[in-house]
């Protein structure tokens, strides 16, 4: 059987950019990611296999702009790309993410803030640079910010500094957490200007080299969940970059974080995925399709068809609400977008694994075996509400507070 788009292109009026990138992301999930995701589970190995294969269809460079030798994608066309690979793969998709937003932040997102004459100039140098190692040479691009105090969260600077010198750059600091931890070939460190009062307004977003002198990756990796991200420990020990490291320019990143800040709504797409991924193993499962398990119906059970109604009911009131945020990211979004987008993203994150586990309840003891995905996507989908800044409980308080306060207003 193969799988329908999770978008229905007509239905929702997908353009026909993001249909198309939508079944070659599809095509490769079924066919390259789907059969290694168990093995990589398994061994919590980074899917290198996939990035090349990402690679030779041009999907590295999604969202490196066109004249720059990308596909240009935009958010929503990245979204719903990325959504499609989740279902097949949840840690491709995820640890994607974070090389795409190398891309995303530094490209179209940047295009949409303030800057200097010459902070455009020299950022649209650098990028460039950066652009060219990703569609040239398929370099592998990592997001490590989490430091395991409230920098993540947007709460406080980042502990991870950078003290200038002549042409460039020391980085010093402890990355947890660093998806791709020893399989990029850069890391895009979120880091503080060392300086007086340092603050969150001070952030600097800036490539390091994987081989650069200074970096290493320690610990264990032994999770749960999304297994082959490979989170493992980054430190930066007097790590020495030059200027043109910058993948945004000084005060750039706060921003955007301001500004621009559905940016933090891209974690989203990988749970999406496996949103859908668990229904269609239920339907396939009950049905007596599912490859490598006996062709037995169980479909007539009307406890079970009740759960599948609320499977289906769940899953079409997260796909609406996640396609309309994905829609309508954008700088500057109204009090009602942005509360739409906590939402959104709550429901993504809680509802993949509510749906996983309901599949498992449904389907019973054979099906959540680990020779099965469902097993694999129901301990994968319970990691999406952990992702800062925007994990269940951050979003729930944004949107209880946000929702009765407005800006600057206190009960005094
Ligand atoms: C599979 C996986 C891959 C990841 N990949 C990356 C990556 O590539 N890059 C990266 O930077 N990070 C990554 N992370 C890390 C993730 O974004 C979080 O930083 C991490 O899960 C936080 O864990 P913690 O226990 O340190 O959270 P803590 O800071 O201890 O917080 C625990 C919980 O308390 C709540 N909380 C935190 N701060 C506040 C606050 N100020 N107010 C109210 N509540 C708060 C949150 O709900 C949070 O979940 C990954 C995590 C997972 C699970």
């Amino acid at each position: 059987m193969d799988d329908a788009p999770l978008f229905e292109p007509k239905a929702f009026g997908l353009s026909a950019e993001q249909s198309e990138l939508a079944v070659v992301a599809r095509t490769l999930g079924r066919e390259k990611f789907a059969p290694r995701a168990e093995a990589l589970d398994r061994e919590a190995r980074f899917p290198t296999e996939n990035y090349r294969d990402m690679h030779e269809a041009g999907l590295l460079g999604l969202c490196v702009p066109a004249q720059h030798g990308g596909r240009g994608a935009d958010y929503k066309t990245y979204a719903l790309t990325a959504a499609e690979i989740g279902r097949y793969c949840g840690a491709t998709a995820l640890t994607w993410n974070m090389h795409v937003c190398s891309c995303l932040w530094s490209g179209p997102l940047s295009d949409d803030l303030k800057m200097t004459d010459a902070q455009r100039a020299n950022h649209e140098r650098r990028r460039a640079l950066h652009y060219g190692r990703i569609v040239n040479e398929g370099a592998v691009y990592a997001q490590p910010f989490s430091e395991g105090g409230a920098a993540a969260a947007g709460m406080a600077p980042f502990s991870t500094r950078a003290t200038r010198v002549d042409d460039g750059w020391i980085i010093n600091g402890k990355k947890i957490f660093a998806s791709l931890a020893g399989n990029a070939d850069y890391y895009g460190i979120l880091c503080t200007q060392e300086g007086k009062d340092p603050s969150v307004r001070d952030t600097m977003y800036i490539a390091v080299p994987a081989n650069a002198d200074g970096v290493s990756v320690v610990g264990d990796w032994d999770p749960l969940g999304m297994r082959a991200t490979v989170s493992r420990t980054l430190l930066l020990e007097n790590v020495r970059v030059d200027e043109d490291a910058q993948l945004m320019p000084r005060g750039i990143y706060y921003q955007a974080a301001t500004r621009w800040p559905h940016m933090f709504l891209t974690l989203s797409p990988t749970y999406m995925g496996q949103a859908q991924a668990a229904y269609d193993f239920t339907i396939r499962y009950l049905r007596g399709e599912m490859p490598g398990t006996p062709p037995v119906k169980r479909r007539m059970y009307p406890t079970k068809q009740i759960a599948v109604a609320q499977m289906r009911i769940m899953l079409e009131q997260t796909k609406a609400l996640w396609f309309q945020a994905i829609s309508e990211a954008c700088p500057d979004p109204s009090k009602d977008q942005m509360l739409r987008a906590y939402a959104a993203q709550y429901t993504v994150m809680e509802n993949a694994n509510e749906i996983a586990q309901l599949a498992i309840r449904t389907c019973g003891g054979q099906a959540m075996l680990k020779s099965l995905a469902l097993e694999r996507i129901y301990r994968d989908s319970r990691c999406g509400s952990l992702m800062l800044p925007w994990t269940a409980e951050l979003c729930l308080d944004r949107l209880g507070r946000q929702a009765l306060y407005e800006r600057g207003e206190t009960d005094d």
